[in-house]
């Protein structure tokens, strides 16, 4: 399964976050097929079409989808000269797919700041470089191996070496990777290089209880997000510590809790959506009446492929895929009714799955 890592400086409230994050996990529903690995946090991905769904088709059970975030800790200055933690630190980064940076933006006399203020832009940038000169080496040593092929007019060598060397040119200058101006082509070959710049990155705010409401009132804020804006980021802001508190409450105790804060959505529930699409992944539907049930795929793949989400056998034995586009589905009431709307296609191997489709599969056993 594709995963998020959570980073960011001692002190900063990702701690916090990751607790509410495995607490939403628990309170949801317990997903015992998970082995344990205190460092996974396992949430559902909030889908209001998943209650539409089941309130038309009333099936026996409803299963959302889930996604994981793994808790990395220990980043120090240094670590990209091993110091510390530092190594393992890297190559935790390594295995994730995108990187959520924890960044304080909250003014609090009592917790220490390990740089000794509040000063947010300085701390991505530290992990940033931390980054950045991991890669740094990489593509030197990268380098010194493609160089002479490219000299020798080896096409793709020459083709890698240009890549390699915008690379360096923008860790030189302390720009991530994913700030290239890169072709489709280009890309592919920097992907390659699994570098941890490269990595989509989504900065998560960490706000105090007071400015939740209204985050614009936070500088801090403000920083962060003309900051992600130059290199490609998203941003999003919460208060880990009301997330924490969130987390512990239930549906109906947490929308009420949530309209007393003046928010409509709890920021851990914007963090899912977000890491979720950052991540290029989309959600289809199965809807029967034993299940109604909630399924990831990465955006661009075809219909058996998402069959193979299912079972390995719907792939092998894949025939064609009935599906109904969830609009179309809860415009004409139910599945018959849009039958007879003619709204309901028969969809072969080639068919590019899109985020809500609703689909059944036929399939050969
Ligand atoms: P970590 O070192 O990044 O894991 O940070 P922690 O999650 O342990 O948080 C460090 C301290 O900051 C703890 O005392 C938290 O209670 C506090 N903290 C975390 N988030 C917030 C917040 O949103 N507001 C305030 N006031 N304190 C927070």
């Amino acid at each position: 399964a594709l995963t998020a890592g959570i980073v960011g400086l001692p002190n900063v409230g990702k701690s916090t976050l990751f607790n509410a994050i495995t607490q939403a996990g628990a309170e949801s529903a317990n997903y015992p097929f998970c082995t344990i690995d205190p460092n996974v946090g396992i949430v559902e991905v909030p889908d209001h079409r998943l209650n539409k769904l089941t309130e038309l088709v009333k099936p026996k059970k409803t299963v959302p989808t889930t996604f994981e975030f793994t808790d990395i800790a220990g980043i120090v200055k240094g670590a990209s000269k091993g110091e510390g933690l530092g190594n393992k630190f890297l190559s935790h980064i390594r295995e994730v797919d995108a990187i959520c940076q924890v960044v304080r933006c909250f003014a609090d006399d009592n917790i220490t700041h390990v740089a000794g203020k509040v000063d947010p832009i300085s701390d991505i940038e530290t992990i940033n470089l931390e980054l950045i000169l991991a890669d740094m080496e990489s593509v030197e040593k990268r380098i010194s191996r493609v160089e002479k092929l490219a000299k020798q007019k080896d096409k793709d060598a020459a083709a890698e070496f240009e890549v390699l060397a915008m690379l360096r040119d923008a860790f030189e200058a302390e720009k991530p990777a994913r700030s290239v101006d890169f072709t489709e082509e280009q890309i592919k070959i920097a992907r390659q290089l699994h570098l941890l710049t490269i990595k989509p990155v989504l900065y998560v705010a960490n706000v105090g209880e007071d400015d939740v409401a209204d985050p614009s009132s936070n500088e801090y804020v403000q920083l962060v997000r003309d900051y992600a804006s130059k290199e490609n980021a998203e941003v999003i802001v919460i208060c880990a510590k009301i997330e924490s508190e969130i987390a512990e409450l239930d549906g109906e105790e947490k929308e009420m809790f949530l309209s007393e804060l003046g928010i409509q959505e709890s920021g851990l529930d914007q963090l899912i959506r977000k890491a979720y699409s950052l991540l290029g992944l989309a959600t289809y539907f199965t809807a029967g009446v034993q299940e109604v049930r909630a399924w990831t795929f990465r955006k661009g793949m075809k219909a058996p492929q998402c069959a193979g989400i299912i079972h390995s056998d719907f792939e092998r034995g894949f025939i064609r895929a009935e599906t109904v586009h969830y609009d179309d589905l809860l415009a004409n009431g139910s599945m018959t009714a849009a039958k007879e709307a003619g709204k309901v296609r028969l969809e072969g191997k080639e068919y590019e799955v899109k985020d809500g489709d609703v689909i059944h599969f036929r399939f050969n056993v």
